[in-house]
């Protein structure tokens, strides 16, 4: 969540600013500013809103100006406001902080700040950094900040801010005293420096630099860096200086622009056949009927004999883990459960001998994700991450890891991560299945059907038009239900936060039978209930849920595979009829999403919302 973006270099500061945080806007995008220096003085521009919103306020960017940082935010501690937009100004005014995280011992810290005299504009957590920076900067005259001249004065107030801080940031700072210097520093919050020929792009995720270079280092937590015209150095905190390895960005420019599609979430809907091909193409053996997971090569045995699975994750990662725990189960016999990573760092959790945890995360940045990750660390346990952005924090934390090769995925609402995310679970249990329990007769079954996956995704994309006119059908109802059963149902509460999150239509998603318990009073004449009724053992369960909903004025909209002359004949006038390609039902999550994905997609764009910034929520959520 939030975006941050410095340049240091030889060209104009402004635009490459603006276009870094354009890239970086699906982080966050309530408000905007950048602060610029050019001979001395910081100058700031803020405004609540977007970057465009910015764009209206900025002044003629000015030649001399070739450094400066730059923000757009998803507001945690005060409005969305121009006061509260960042970069903010210390108190001394000689520095400027653009901020991503939350400082969570802000409230003791401005109270002491106030009483030394330091005056706060702002209603934000942020400010309180900018303040101490400042105050340690100008009033502390100990032995120490004595012997700090130059640069190391304004690293040295820096390091003593930092020191005082609890909870994560992710920090750019100037400081008009120095004003050929940058300093970035990180804790929870990802930071990235792209070293390009005489300039650096500093930023909080790799699709502001890329345009700018594919070199980058990747700032660990606790680490800080200073950038000037004559390079750049790397510390701890502490003040230890550190090397860091230059590392390659592993994805092109390309792969983040829009191309034909309105919307970064249709790209990335339809880019599903491409991005599970990629994810299971070099790790399916076709001819020695082996999936060949080379990340976690040396825990196999480990994961072989492991007795419990705890996967943890957010969101749609959270869904993906549910039917990952359903696919350990079944194939593998692994007693597997699955947790949101917030509750599990603070629930006390049992992790035995043998215990495995699989932690997933689109970005490998989602900090609750992350300080579950440290949390089972710290009890022993091994942990394994399945991610897609190399190099992330969850990816460097974790013991080993499986990548998602789905590439960038830029639209807020999640569809490709999840897919693959199924995908990477699903070869995994069939790996573990095939050394556990199912013959390899069936295992060599499920490797064919995985293999024909990304083909048959591509015919439920063909009804993409179709699907439009069932969202249109419905678009004026604001209730809906999404049941399904068995390794469906985690598909049902996907196809539920896939609507809410971009139409901002109400959605429950709900195992079908539960519905007897507890939804059914909703149902009403009219009301929208999406049913995934595919072919599988509990089809004729569903057929009977399908009826209660029709016998109570619900209108169904179903999930169901192709060639079904049953469900036809079971449905009524008004009611609408999805079909999928015949699969076996553990397979089938990576098929039935799709048209649930692009059921939230048309409502939403019919709705006139902006699908690729749903109000309030933001990619990356770095913030607790
Ligand atoms: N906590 C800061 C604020 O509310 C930063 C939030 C962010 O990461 O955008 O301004």
């Amino acid at each position: 969540m939030c975006g941050i973006v410095a340049y240091l270099g030889k060209k104009v500061a402004q635009p490459i600013l603006i276009e870094g945080l354009k890239r970086l806007e699906y982080r966050g995008y309530d408000s905007a500013g950048v602060a610029l220096l050019g001979s001395g003085a910081i100058r700031i521009k803020k405004t609540s809103g977007r970057i465009s919103a910015l764009e209206k306020v900025l002044d003629e960017p000015d030649a001399a100006e070739t450094f400066g940082i730059g923000h757009t935010r998803w507001a945690t501690h005060g409005e969305p406001s121009t006061v509260n937009a960042h970069p903010h100004l210390d108190y001394t005014g000689k520095f400027a902080v653009v901020h991503n995280g939350i400082i969570e011992n802000y409230g003791t810290l401005k109270t002491w700040l106030r009483n030394e005299g330091a005056a706060f504009a702002s209603e934000t957590d942020t400010e309180v950094i900018a303040n101490l920076i400042g105050y340690f900067y100008t009033k502390n005259d100990s032995e120490e900040q004595k012997k700090s001249d130059g640069q190391n004065k304004f690293e040295w107030a820096v390091q003593q801010a930092l020191r005082e801080l609890h909870g994560t940031f992710g920090l750019a700072i100037v400081c008009s005293d120095f004003p050929d210097t940058i300093i970035g520093a990180k804790r929870g919050s990802p930071l990235i420096l792209g070293v390009g020929d005489n300039e650096y792009i500093l930023a909080s995720d790799a699709a502001a630099i890329v345009e700018h270079t594919a070199q980058a280092i990747y700032l660990a937590d606790s680490e800080m860096v200073t950038i000037s015209p004559e390079g750049f150095h790397t510390k701890t905190i502490d003040n230890i200086t550190i090397s860091k390895e230059l590392k390659q960005i592993e994805f092109s420019l390309e792969q983040i622009e829009l191309g034909d599609f309105p919307h970064h979430m249709l790209k990335e809907i339809f880019e599903q056949p491409k991005a599970l091909s990629t994810c299971m193409g070099g790790r399916i053996d076709r001819q020695n009927n082996r999936i060949k997971l080379g990340g976690i090569d040396s825990y196999l045995r480990e994961l072989t004999r492991t007795k419990r699975l705890i996967l943890t994750a957010c969101g749609t990662a959270f869904h993906a883990g549910l039917v990952g725990e359903f696919l350990f189960e079944q194939l593998a016999r692994i007693p597997a459960e699955t947790e949101y990573a917030s509750e599990f760092r603070y629930r006390n959790p049992i992790i035995e001998d043998g215990t495995v945890v699989i932690s997933i995360s689109q970005s490998g940045e989602t900090i609750d994700t992350l300080a579950a990750v440290e949390e089972a660390k710290e009890r022993g346990a091994t942990v394994l991450g399945i991610v897609n952005v190399a190099g992330s924090s969850i990816a460097r934390a974790t013991d080993a890891g499986i990548y998602l090769h789905a590439g960038p995925e830029i639209g807020v609402a999640s569809t490709k991560a999840f897919t693959t995310q199924v995908a990477v679970l699903t070869m995994l249990a069939i790996e573990l299945g095939r050394r556990r329990h199912i013959r390899s007769d069936q295992a060599n079954k499920y490797i064919d059907e995985l293999s024909q996956i990304p083909d048959k995704i591509s015919t439920i994309l063909k009804q993409s038009g179709y699907i439009k006119q069932i969202a249109s059908a419905n678009i004026d109802q604001d209730n809906w239900l999404f049941l399904g059963r068995g390794f469906n149902y985690p598909v049902a509460l996907e196809g539920a936060l896939k609507l809410k999150e971009i139409s901002y239509i109400h959605a429950e998603g709900l195992p079908a039978a539960e519905m007897k318990h507890d939804p059914i009073a909703l149902i009403v004449d009219g009301m929208p209930v999406v049913f995934i009724a595919t072919a599988g053992p509990q089809y004729e369960k569903i057929m009977g849920n399908i009826a209660e909903v029709r016998a109570r004025g619900g209108k169904t909209i179903v999930v169901a595979t192709e060639g079904d002359e049953n469900i036809k004949s079971a449905l009524g006038r008004t009611d609408h009829l999805i079909t999928i390609p015949d699969a076996p039902e553990l397979l089938q999550p990576m098929l039935t999403v799709v048209p649930l994905q692009l059921l939230a997609y048309h409502a939403a764009v019919l709705r006139g919302h902006d699908v690729d910034k749903p109000r309030n929520l933001a990619k990356s959520v770095t913030v607790e």
